[in-house]
C-alpha cells in the first residue's frame, strides 16, 4: 500500500476525478464517450443515449434554513437536465436516489418530492425508480438522467474552430448573488429572528439562485434553425470553467469581452452594494444553468435577435489563451481561481 498521503484540498475536483479514473478503460463500442463531457454518450443504433447523474449534499449545494424543500427537488432535476441539454439532447427519464436522517419527517419528504413532481410535469420526464436509504446527518440528493439524441445533433465539448462565435443563454452572476443575499438575510435572522428578511426588491437573483429554469427552448430553436454548434457546454459551474474546459478539450483560444456580459441591472446593482464586480459574479459565480456554446460566424443571423443568446466573443488560435477584454480595453488571462 503506498504510504504518500495528498491533501484533497490541495488537488482540486479535476483532477481528483482525472486521477481516480484515468486506469479505465472502454470496453464496448456501444460507450462512444465516458467520463469528461457533460453526460456520456452510449450507442443504441439509430440514436445516442445520454446519461449523466448529479448528487446534492444539504450544507454543501444546499442550505435549508432558506432553500424550501420544494425547490431542492425542482433544482436538482433542472441541474441534472442541464447537463442532457448541454450535448444538445432532451431529457426523457430520471431516477431519484435519496438519503435521509431521522430528523426528516414524512411531509418534509412529500415536500422535497412535490419540487421533483412540479419539474417533471413542466418538463414531461418521467420519473422511473431510484433508491431510499438512511444518513447519518442530513439530506442526500442524486439524480440520474437519461436523454436522447439524433447522432447528427450531437454536441460535445470538443469542436469549437477559430473564428466560430462564442454565445452565452440567458444572463450571468445573478444566481450567486441571490445566494449572497439569502446568506446575508440569514446572518441578520441569527442575530435577531425578528427581524423580517428583505427579499422583495432582489426577486429576480433569489428566483435564479432558488428556481432555476433549464434551457429546453434554446435545444428546440437550434432543431428548427437547423443550427449544430460546434460545442457546447452547460456553465453551471461558472462561464469561466466553462470556458477553460472548451478550451483544454477542443484545443483553441478563446476571446472574450466585458461589455457583451449578459449581467441583469439588478445584478450590477446588488454587486456594487455588495461591494463584488459584477464581472466577477458572472465570470466564477455559477449555478446559473446557462448554456455556453460556439457556432460558425455564418450562422450569426439565426441567433443575433434572440433574446436569450448573447454573443460574447470569439474563438481564436490556441496559443492566445482565454482572454477578457476590459471595458478599459485591457487584456486579462481567464483563470479558474479568478484574476
Ligand atoms: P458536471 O460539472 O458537468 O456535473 P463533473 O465536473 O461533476 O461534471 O464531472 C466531470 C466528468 O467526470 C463527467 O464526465 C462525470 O461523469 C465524471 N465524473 C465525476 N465524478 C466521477 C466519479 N466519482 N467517478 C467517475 N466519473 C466521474
Ligand atoms: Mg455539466
Amino acid at each position: 500500500m503506498s504510504t504518500s498521503r495528498t491533501e484533497l484540498k490541495d488537488l482540486g475536483k479535476f483532477k481528483l476525478i482525472e486521477t481516480i479514473t484515468e486506469n479505465f478503460k472502454l470496453h464496448h463500442p456501444t460507450s462512444i464517450h465516458g467520463i469528461g463531457d457533460d453526460a456520456a454518450v452510449i450507442d443504441t443504433g439509430n440514436f445516442y443515449i445520454l446519461v449523466t447523474t448529479n448528487m446534492l449534499v444539504e450544507g454543501v449545494a444546499f442550505d435549508l434554513t432558506y432553500c424550501p424543500l420544494k425547490h431542492v427537488g425542482y433544482k436538482a432535476v433542472v441541474g441534472t437536465m442541464a447537463d442532457i441539454i448541454a450535448m444538445n439532447g432532451t431529457l426523457e427519464q430520471i431516477t431519484v436516489s435519496i438519503a435521509i436522517s431521522n430528523r426528516f419527517t414524512l411531509e418534509a419528504v412529500q415536500e422535497l418530492y412535490q419540487g421533483i413532481y412540479r419539474a417533471c410535469e413542466h418538463y414531461k420526464v418521467d420519473l422511473v425508480g431510484g433508491d431510499t436509504t438512511s444518513s447519518t446527518s442530513g439530506l442526500i440528493l442524486s439524480i440520474t438522467a437519461i436523454g436522447k439524441v439524433v447522432k447528427e445533433k450531437l454536441c460535445l465539448r470538443k469542436g469549437a474552430k477559430p473564428y466560430d462565435l462564442v454565445c452565452v443563454t440567458g444572463d450571468l452572476g445573478a444566481a450567486y448573488l441571490g445566494l449572497q443575499i439569502l446568506n446575508r438575510e440569514k446572518k441578520i435572522f441569527e442575530v435577531d429572528p425578528h427581524m423580517q428578511p428583505k427579499l422583495e426588491p432582489y426577486q429576480h437573483l433569489i428566483e435564479r439562485q432558488l428556481k432555476p429554469e433549464a434551457r429546453t427552448e434554446i435545444i428546440q430553436l437550434f432543431d428548427q434553425e437547423n443550427i449544430l454548434p460546434s460545442s457546447m457546454i452547460d456553465i453551471s459551474g461558472g462561464l469561466a470553467s466553462g470556458l477553460l474546459h472548451i478550451n483544454k478539450v477542443s484545443g483553441v483560444g478563446i476571446t472574450i469581452y466585458e461589455n457583451k456580459l449578459p449581467i441583469n441591472q439588478k445584478t450590477y446593482e446588488t454587486a456594487e452594494a455588495l461591494h463584488l464586480s459584477s464581472t466577477l459574479c458572472a465570470l466564477h459565480g455559477g449555478e446559473d444553468y446557462e448554456l455556453l456554446f460556439t457556432i460558425p460566424q455564418s450562422e450569426l443571423p439565426k441567433i443575433e435577435k434572440h433574446p436569450n443568446i448573447h454573443v460574447i466573443g470569439y474563438v481564436t488560435d490556441v496559443s492566445l489563451g482565454v482572454k477578457l477584454i476590459t471595458n478599459s480595453d485591457e487584456s486579462i488571462e481567464i483563470n479558474a481561481q479568478g484574476w
